[in-house]
């Protein structure tokens, strides 16, 4: 005990105040809990259409290998991104997830007392890698429920190190526009970096928006940020990069373990890059996905927002954390969004038609029940 106390000192308080991740049940226990079969998740906005068949077959392959090192530097995959994205293999850096990119950034910029720009609601990561070193989060509320670019750059101070921007934002789903990125770019202290998220870019429909690749020629500050985990359903490879100046690039490289990419994630991205029949079919359930939703959710009386990504925020108009447990017990999984500010509202992500149908109509039968059990209340 007296030992524990003593180590506790020096635990500092920005570290005793982050808060955990909750940690989601498997699926299987979740069934067995709740008595349910054949559960569908449309909560965490992976690919319903499952990984690419070549990006498993390219798994498959590595298994053998795996009893060696990675290849630390990631020469193929590095190679190819730069040729498709038109930058050299010196300014991709690969990281464990986007996740990780996100925390190499901080840990090369920011030291205690440093600010940092993000949104709220946007991805709750930045904040927590923030906190996590002792940095300043200063938080600027979505206006109109997309980020407000004026107000960010009013919160801009001397000590302001790195802006968080997803594009498009999670939970929204909404995109900055294309002018507005150019406009703010040009009022900002050069000293500063603009991180673009683009872990939905893919899903973007009609040049909706503008990536940060776009800028970055004639703009050193500019990183993007993209991810296999979404568009092409490798989540739990765990594998994202970063484009940025060649730089800075060098600076994230000197942080990183060595093998920060496993065998096996380097050889599913790199063939996952090649199998455009499983993207474009991805892209094209997504869309038919949204454009169903769309019009059965406002048949339920419920409200959307416009999205441009592979999920919808959804105003329930009813308590968003019973609505998603009565959902659970119809075998619909989805994301409440009470943490994230939003207590009427869920989050879906889309789903295969069937699944898409099912969550429509659990939602329908909840929706029905809680009215005549807010009712029941009421008279009672
Ligand atoms: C899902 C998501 C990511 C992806 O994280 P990975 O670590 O690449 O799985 C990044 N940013 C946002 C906003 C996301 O929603």
């Amino acid at each position: 005990m007296q030992d524990e106390r003593k180590l506790d000192v020096f635990i500092p308080g920005y570290i005793k105040d982050l808060v955990p991740y909750p940690p989601g049940k498997p699926l299987e226990e979740l069934e067995r809990e709740y008595g349910i079969k054949n559960a569908i998740k449309l909560a965490s906005n992976e690919n319903p259409l499952g990984p690419s068949p070549k990006a498993c077959k390219a798994v498959e392959e590595a298994l053998g290998k795996l009893h060696r090192y990675p290849d630390g530097s990631s020469y193929y995959l590095k190679n190819r991104l730069a040729a498709r994205f038109n930058v050299s293999p010196g300014q991709i850096v690969l990281g464990n997830g986007s996740n990780e990119l996100i925390e190499f950034m901080v840990r090369v910029l920011i030291r205690p007392g440093s600010e940092v720009i993000s949104s709220e609601p946007s991805f709750l990561v930045y904040r927590k890698a923030v906190q996590a070193v002792g940095g300043i989060n200063v938080v600027i509320p979505l206006k109109d429920n997309r980020h407000d670019l004026r107000a960010i750059k009013g919160a801009v101070t001397e000590g302001t190190r790195i802006i968080f921007l997803d594009n498009p934002n999670n939970p929204t789903g909404s995109v900055i526009d294309s002018e507005d990125i150019c406009a703010f770019l040009a009022v900002l202290p050069d000293n500063i970096v603009v991180v673009f998220d683009e872990a939905y870019m893919e899903f973007v429909r009609n040049g909706a928006t503008r990536s940060g690749l776009e800028f970055l020629k004639n703009d050193r500050r500019v990183v993007t940020l993209r991810t296999f985990s979404k568009a092409y359903g490798l989540a739990g490879l765990r594998i994202g990069y970063g484009i940025m100046d060649a730089a800075l690039a060098g600076y994230l490289e000197r942080v990183r373990q060595p093998f920060n990419i496993n065998s096996l994630a380097q050889a599913g991205a790199l063939a996952a890059l090649d199998d455009d029949e499983h993207l474009d079919k991805t892209l094209k359930a997504t869309w038919e996905g949204l454009d169903f939703f769309y019009k059965a959710l406002d048949e339920l009386g419920c409200t959307v927002l416009p999205s441009h990504a592979n999920f919808l925020l959804v105003d329930v108009h009813s308590d968003a954390k019973k609505v998603y447990d009565d959902m659970l017990r119809h075998g619909v999984i989805v994301r409440a969004m009470n943490a994230y500010g939003f207590p009427r509202h869920i989050r879906i992500t889309m789903g295969l038609p069937y699944e898409n149908e099912r969550c429509v109509e659990a939602l329908r039968q909840v929706l029905a029940n809680r009215q005549g059990g807010e009712n029941n209340v009421q008279t009672a």
